[in-house]
């Protein structure tokens, strides 16, 4: 660019206040180098302009005012979107305060690991390696990562993978994240919305409900496509126990229907404690792929890692699967640290929104878990630990359940739990809603998560979705076991 295209500073006298530039000057910035030497667009001062006495208003001429309260802020409409309501923001606020400021709270809400002793025991051990080992804890805290991940993670993770599944993936299939959280705001903004030539995909949930997580996700309105499940009941009809299966007519119908840029399921599901069967997996990645389409695997609870599933399944990856893992629920949550297998193109993909939104992503859980990617050794804290740890709850809260509601002479049913750490409560014949149920049960100090907020995407305002309630098993036992209580209490008083 030639000098004569640039702005020139105005003429001016030396040594001239900055208050008393000229009009096209109030209200700039102060000059940095480059734009002394004539960079393009600011409005420069010369070098030497009196600096404003200290306690002065600086470059705001005395005329203007400072307001006493800040500007009426307006958001852009992707900002709207992103500050509506949403119910991952109250499950988050409240898990967040019982966690911190409100420890009275019956913690039944969100999604909070458990603290489980012999990982906590690790953990901390291997904490200590990193602090006796300088460097490495150095290079931790004082370096950025590249945004798709730490190289030696990322290889000793595809390596992992490699041998002990045979899934051919390589380092370039592998990208971090900050949490599984972000990497569905990703993945779903990168494969559904607007498209070139006017087009407008969608994700396809298979099988509703699903994790609250996703609900807001969509940068654009309209995001998701959902189908109602089939209600099967395993125990016999008159039994307490239900489970929802995939119903795949409805889900071939709604790809033929719909311009679908990928289905997704979290396996287990949040909610419910379902495990997608290997049979379903296998037939949900066979549409995927007759649609030439993504088969994204949401994997936070499940296998490989954290493992955390009563029942069989195969953990699944193919050349055009995304499964998404997560150290969170292993019982690092705080590192925040989410991890995409996928096709090269989606984890480079995933790099580069990492680099614009965050340059790069903590290093901390990969160090810490490093060693145990690197032997495999992260692949048995599921069967050997977590699996037995939340099985126990599991069971143990179901056999409360069943108590605290026959006593209490509710109409009640629970989702089989094989898997996660939920259980997902059904209570028909109530006077209100599952979201009034939460309020009320808020308000005697139980904090639980009301269905409605896990049924979006469906077309039609479903009454199931007001006549469930998610509780969290993982906080201690009598935490749990008088939360029921109060539960089916409260319900009690709301019965038909
Ligand atoms: N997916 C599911 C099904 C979840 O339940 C959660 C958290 O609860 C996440 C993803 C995101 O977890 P994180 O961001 O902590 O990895």
């Amino acid at each position: 660019m030639s000098r004569s295209t640039l702005r020139q500073p105005g003429p001016r006298k030396p040594g001239k206040p900055v208050e008393s530039a000229s009009p096209a000057q109030k209200g700039t910035l102060s000059p940095s180098r480059g734009e002394r030497d004539g960079e393009r667009g600011l409005t420069s001062i010369p070098c030497s302009a009196t600096v404003p006495a200290a306690g002065s208003k600086g470059l705001i001429p005395d005329s203007l005012p400072i307001p006493a309260s800040g500007p009426a802020l307006e958001f852009s409409l992707t900002g709207q979107k992103l500050t509506a309501h949403s119910g991952i923001r109250d499950l988050m606020d409240d898990l967040g305060r019982a966690m911190t400021v409100d420890p009275h709270m019956l913690m039944l809400g969100g999604g909070n690991p458990a603290l489980v002793p012999e990982l906590q025991a690790l953990f901390r051990e291997r904490m200590r390696e990193l602090l006796d080992h300088g460097q490495a804890f150095d290079r931790m805290l004082a370096n950025y990562e590249p945004p798709q991940g730490n190289p030696r993670f990322l290889k000793a993770l595809a390596e992992l993978l490699q041998r002990t599944f045979g899934w051919d993936v390589g380092p370039q299939n592998i990208a971090v994240t900050t949490g599984g959280q972000s990497a569905f705001f990703c993945l779903f903004n990168l494969l559904a919305g607007r498209f070139e030539g006017g087009r407008r995909r969608k994700i396809l949930f298979p099988l509703a409900p699903e994790y609250i997580g996703y609900a807001d996700q969509g940068l654009e309105e309209g995001l998701f496509v959902a189908c109602h499940p089939d209600i099967t009941w395993p125990g016999g009809a008159g039994s307490h126990l239900f489970k929802y299966r995939i119903d795949f007519l409805a889900v071939e119908e709604a790809l033929r229907r719909e311009d679908i840029g990928a289905i997704a399921a979290s396996r287990p599901t949040n909610p419910t404690g379902n495990v997608l069967t290997d049979g379903e997996v296998a037939r949900l990645s066979a549409l995927a792929a007759a649609h030439g389409i993504p088969l994204i695997l949401d994997n936070a609870y499940g296998a490989p890692f954290p493992g955390i599933m009563f029942v069989p399944a195969q953990p699944y990856w193919a050349p055009h699967v995304i499964l998404t893992l997560s150290l969170s629920k292993l019982g690092l949550p705080g590192t925040r640290t989410g991890i995409v297998v996928a096709p090269e193109k989606i984890a480079s993909a995933i790099g580069s929104h990492t680099a614009i939104m965050g340059l790069a992503n903590s290093s901390v859980g990969q160090q810490l878990v490093l060693p145990w990617v690197e032997s495999g050794r992260i692949l048995q804290f599921g069967p050997n630990i977590l699996r037995p740890f939340y099985e126990a709850k599991s069971r143990a809260a179901a056999a409360w359940a069943s108590e605290c509601f026959e006593a209490a002479g509710v109409d009640w049913a629970m989702h089989t739990s094989e898997g996660a750490f939920f259980h997902w409560l059904w209570l028909r014949n109530l006077r209100l809603t599952s979201r009034e149920l939460y309020q009320r049960l808020k308000a005697r100090k139980v904090l639980t998560v009301p269905g409605e907020y896990f049924f979006f995407g469906l077309p039609n305002d479903w009454p199931h979705r007001h006549e469930c309630l998610r509780i969290s098993i993982s906080q201690p036992a009598q935490v749990v076991r008088q939360g029921l209580e109060l539960i089916a209490d409260e319900a009690a008083k709301h019965a038909r």
